[in-house]
């Protein structure tokens, strides 16, 4: 019978193999376990499978979660935040994959200066242009962090994109592939204040492709707990 930790072996076996293929063989991809609609009983065996960093895509399913769970677990917010939620999370989360707007960068910034700490964020890039999702354009991101990149509280580490799915995984790439250059060409802005460390992007579907295109953080969920 195939367990949780059949599954996040395999996955990190996949990780290193893609690795090797990335425009950056040395550095470390850092994995998400993304556990929505997943039981506290189920995210112990990640837990107890050495996968301690957690991510979540909804507040209160991260606030049910993070009670359940309790110790032994780091969390990420990875899906679309909104500012009134913001006072939920603060103390609860040590990443932000989702900023995307001022107003969310606003409300970060006044409830963290509050609490004396800084929060890590990730800006949210929607550079396949779809509709529904969340993100900001293109040409909208350096602007944009420019600008949140003097608000204190807030501290932005990288990018972060959630691609469209495509049956055939190779059609994402030029995807995966137009984020990295935007992430190098940030990168080499040096805006102060500014650490373009972190790429966020790759799911269960296409994290391999994104890992080869230069990906350093993934968001992987249902391949985790298909048992
Ligand atoms: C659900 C989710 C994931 C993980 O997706 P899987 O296909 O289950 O691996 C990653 N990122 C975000 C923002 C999500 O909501």
């Amino acid at each position: 019978m195939r367990t949780i930790a059949d599954n996040i072996a395999e996955i990190r076996n996949n990780i290193e193999i893609a690795r090797k293929k990335s425009p950056c063989p040395e550095q470390e991809i850092t994995l998400v376990a993304v556990t929505k609609m997943h039981s506290a009983e189920e995210i112990h065996q990640v837990l107890a499978a050495g996968q301690t960093l957690l991510g979540e895509n909804r507040v209160q399913e991260l606030l049910d979660k993070y009670e359940a769970v309790g110790e032994g677990a780091t969390w990420h917010i990875i899906g679309h935040l909104q500012s009134n939620k913001v006072k939920y999370i603060t103390d609860k989360v040590v990443m932000v994959h989702s900023l995307e707007s001022m107003s969310l960068a606003n409300e970060l910034s006044s409830r963290m200066q509050s609490l004396g700490k800084t929060m890590d964020c990730l800006v949210q890039v929607n550079i396949a242009d779809e509709e529904s999702k969340f993100g900001l354009e293109k040409d909208a991101v350096i602007p944009f962090i420019e600008k949140v990149s003097q608000m204190p509280g807030i501290r932005i580490k990288g990018l972060m994109h959630i691609a469209p799915y495509f049956e055939n995984v190779e059609e994402v790439r030029p995807i995966f592939r137009e984020m990295y250059g935007l992430f190098n060409e940030i990168k080499a802005l040096a805006i102060p204040g500014v650490d373009m460390d972190v790429l966020s992007m790759g799911m269960s579907h296409d994290y391999q492709v994104a890992i080869e295109e230069g990906a350093n953080m993934i968001r992987v969920g249902s391949s985790i707990f298909a048992v």
